[in-house]
């Protein structure tokens, strides 16, 4: 079984990207992926934008009989907290979602910012894990941004997407032996990095993900080359992903 933690659907307006419902299955059924937690593309910047890839990803776990997937909302931090907890609210009690993301570069976002520690705040609140998009965009995506909120949450599980990508990750490895609650998914990142990770947190805090498809081979090959031994190679390419977000498989 090989889950992938970070996928993405729908049209992104920051990035300029865009990832279809059939990409993900073909993908995933040519690499053996058995399945994903889906978050959006950035959309605009409306409620309504956000409601409806909401909606399109929670089709998408519906209906593929193919491929398993779970859905992560991500809705931007800058509106009212009143819309924000609403939105939230229905993607994880009414759509059955595993969990809520921020993108520091795509949201204009500090993750420990007065609009972030209020996501923060919903996530303990929906006891879901808080994934922060880490590397690009400094200095917000810095991992080391994530800090302070750390200590004010101690209890809500914090996944730092990236892990800081390949010029931060030494931040990202950081705060992971730091703190109990900080996980690493480092997609982008090089086997160096990797290494690093594995020998100072160890295998039990380290998820397999990809963040586009044409990555998901890459980012599989690393972890076959890094990680030898059997048991730790399947914590990251699903187990810890699994137990995290409570997946029911
Ligand atoms: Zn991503």
């Amino acid at each position: 079984m090989i889950i992938d933690l970070h996928a993405h659907l729908g049209e992104d307006v920051v990035f300029d990207e865009e990832q279809t419902e059939e990409e993900l299955i073909t993908a995933y059924q040519e690499n053996h992926v058995g399945g994903a937690i889906v978050q959006p593309y950035l959309p605009r910047i409306y409620m309504e934008d956000h409601r409806q890839i909401h909606d399109r990803i929670h089709r998408l776990c519906q209906e593929s009989k193919e491929v398993k997937f779970w859905g992560m909302a991500s809705i931007n931090p800058h509106f009212r907290p009143e819309d924000y907890d609403e939105e939230a609210q229905r993607c994880i009690q009414e759509l059955g979602f595993v969990g809520i993301k921020i993108t520091p570069i795509g949201h204009a976002a500090h993750p420990s910012s007065k609009d972030c520690m209020h996501v923060w705040e919903v996530c303990r609140h929906l006891k879901v894990p808080l994934m922060i998009h880490t590397g690009a965009g400094i200095p917000f995506s810095d991992p080391i941004s994530v800090q302070k909120a750390l200590e004010s949450f101690p209890d809500v599980p914090c996944v730092l997407a990236h892990a800081g990508s390949e010029m931060h990750n030494q931040q990202a490895t950081y705060l992971a032996a730091k703190y109990d609650n900080v996980y690493l998914e480092p997609s982008w990142v090089g086997v160096i990095g990797v290494m690093n990770m594995v020998k100072r947190v160890g295998c039990s805090k380290i998820m397999f993900s990809s963040d586009n498809v044409y990555q998901i081979p890459v980012e599989l090959a690393k972890y076959r080359s890094v990680i030898k031994n059997e048991d730790d190679l399947e914590r990251v390419l699903y187990k810890n992903t699994a137990e995290l977000y409570q997946l029911k498989m």
